[in-house]
């Protein structure tokens, strides 16, 4: 089967429709001292244009060193101008042949690669992790990398003898003892999910098919925090089908993890700060889980249809989460999303809230938003509410199946959606307001809403707190944090820091243990300007912008700092401080909101 059946990426400059890459065979040295990759990759190749001589593959600032052919001899090599965001254009005159090995080393700046210091680990060790999505991948491995190829890998690499290396492959559970590890890769998968940990590592397991890797430290924790990661995937195959991937293992990444989870194929990585101790944060593992179908299985062929990895994969999420959490649960993860989606349309250029985008020229990351998460998401809720379940499940289900390990555009999904659940349905694609759904902005009329119980309940008291000023009347007993995240959404910001303080005395806001509770009581304290009266909170919103380094987290609380002149200058300094723990990622995103020059 072809593995380009679609048309050129914009973001890569690759020519896979001509010779594309099959498999790679990895061997990498990983040096801490020069925080450089070096070594070498034999890339099998597959002819898709007959007489074609010349293999084409992106870069980003790689030392490449020498390309040779299957026989020892040199092939000829050109390397184009560095583009910031593109990296270069390696062309590689492979005549007839069908491998070359490129020997090469990766820059000390390479986008991809992390490169901890001992002091910025729990464990007191180095530690390495690579962040390949969207198209940091060229930056640690020459490859083409476009979402629309796959291919299978092997890899050797070389670490410190103390340290354990993990990728998203088959993986060890232990230490080899001399630092030598060899990985296979047998599903074939695109250039952003190939993944590199290496660390201070310990393994547990937590089911049959799953674990958790961590340091020493937050192990324990580790395991306690994501038991139910057996009964998610069991939970998952009920609806979509076998989990097509053999295992599913997490790693806890460093504070410094820019995201919440990256999906890397059999291996997960997650961000610590999702270790709240009570396992409430679940619905995180729930979406990495859930991109083991939709996305690493059928994957969007280029960056531009980015919905159909993550809206498919935030409609899975949240099934997965009423299947083993329950309805009520479920309904308030569904309105938190929707009330994030207007909160975020309100914001942005109608252009940028587009399901289907035109991101050429740019950097996807600079053009990645909520929008294909939540909207891309409500739009499959739409499609399930008109024609029901019954009808929905399986038509996903068939899905996966018949797309599996392939790439997928806007124009054959809706193709396949019309023939495949619409017409059999008796449903047309006008009375369902298809082409807004997909080309326009903002959300289509039909847009579902939801209206939680428990919601409305905390609305009733928070709004009789407003009256009475009485938090001891407050009876947050068994509340999610979902219930706790909606209350101080539900705060006005001008309702006087004396009842902030009085909330704070009462449930220990700031010293919170779960982030998510913390980010929104912290935006709530900036916003209101009561961080800025009780040195407590200023110390507890630094000491939060500085210990982890989550996109997610960081983005709306130095958004709130900015907006005020006295936040302002809180928010240069913290930055000034924060920003060398901060992946690249990170700092490419707080840039653009605190201005240091
Ligand atoms: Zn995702």
């Amino acid at each position: 089967m072809s593995t380009q059946p679609f048309a050129t990426d914009p973001h890569s400059h690759a020519e896979p429709h001509v010779i594309a890459v099959r498999h790679l065979d990895l061997d990498l040295e990983v040096d801490f001292d020069a925080h450089r990759l070096s070594g070498s990759v034999r890339i099998d190749l597959e002819r898709h244009a007959e007489a074609a001589t010349e293999l084409v593959l992106d870069t980003w600032r790689l030392d490449v060193t020498d390309v040779t052919l299957p026989d020892g001899t040199a092939a000829a090599y050109h390397l184009g101008d560095h583009d910031p965001v593109f990296g270069s254009r390696l062309a590689i005159a492979v005549g007839s042949a069908d491998s070359v090995t490129v020997h090469y080393r990766t820059d000390p700046a390479a986008r991809a690669l992390q490169w901890l210091e001992p002091a910025q680990t729990s464990s007191g060790k180095q530690f390495l992790f690579t962040q390949s999505q969207a198209i940091l991948a060229r930056s640690w491995v020459p490859l083409q990398d476009t979402p629309s190829v796959r291919f299978s890998y092997d890899a050797t690499v070389r670490v410190p003898a103390d340290l354990l290396a993990l990728m998203s492959a088959a993986n060890p559970t232990e230490r080899s003892g001399t630092g030598t590890y060899r990985f296979s890769m047998p599903q074939r998968v695109p250039s952003y999910l190939m993944a590199l940990a290496v660390g201070d590592l310990e393994f547990r397991p937590l089911g049959a098919r799953s674990g958790v890797y961590a340091e020493p430290t937050v192990l324990d924790a580790a395991a306690h925090e994501f038991a139910d990661t057996e009964a998610m995937m069991t939970a998952v195959e009920r609806l979509y089908g076998p989990y097509r991937w053999d295992r599913y293992d997490l790693l806890v990444a460093p504070p410094s993890f820019p995201f919440g989870g990256m999906e890397n194929p059999r291996l997960t990585f997650v961000t610590p700060t999702l270790l709240a101790g009570d396992r409430s944060l679940m619905s995180l593992v729930a979406h990495e889980l859930a991109h083991s179908w939709s996305g690493n299985l059928v994957t969007n062929a280029t960056w531009n249809d980015v919905w159909l990895n993550e809206g498919f994969t935030t409609y899975l999420e949240t099934r997965i989460v009423e299947e083993v959490y329950g309805d009520e649960l479920a309904t308030m993860l569904l309105q938190l999303y929707r009330q994030d989606l207007d909160h975020l349309l309100a914001g942005l250029d109608p252009s940028a809230t587009l399901l289907a985008q035109d991101l050429a020229g740019r950097d996807p990351d600079e053009g990645a938003t909520r929008v294909a998460y939540d909207k891309g998401s409500l739009f499959l809720r739409m499609l399930e509410q008109a024609v029901g379940r019954p009808r929905f499940d399986p038509f996903l289900r068939a899905y996966f199946e018949r797309y599996a390990f392939r790439p997928m555009d806007t124009a054959t999904f809706l193709a396949h959606l019309t023939t495949e659940l619409l017409e059999p349905a008796g449903v047309s694609p006008e009375e369902l307001d298809l082409d807004a759904w997909l080309h326009g902005p903002g959300l289509p009329a039909n847009a579902p809403v939801w209206k939680s119980a428990a919601f409305a309940r905390v609305d009733r008291q928070v709004a009789s707190l407003l009256t009475t000023g009485a938090v001891a009347d407050l009876d947050t007993s068994g509340w999610s944090p979902y219930e706790w995240i909606h209350m101080v959404r539900a705060l006005p910001r001008d309702a006087g820091t004396s009842l902030l303080a009085d909330l704070d005395a009462a449930f220990g806001l700031t010293q919170g243990r779960n982030d998510e509770i913390l980010v929104e009581w912290l935006g709530c304290a900036v916003e209101s300007g009561y961080a800025f009266e009780v040195p407590r909170v200023d110390g507890a919103l630094a000491d939060f912008l500085t210990r982890q380094g989550r996109v997610k987290y960081l983005r709306p609380l130095y958004r709130a700092l900015v907006s005020t002149d006295r936040g302002a200058a809180r928010a240069r300094e913290i930055y000034a401080a924060a920003r060398p723990g901060y992946h690249s990622v990170a700092t490419g995103a707080i840039d653009r909101i605190v201005d240091l020059s």
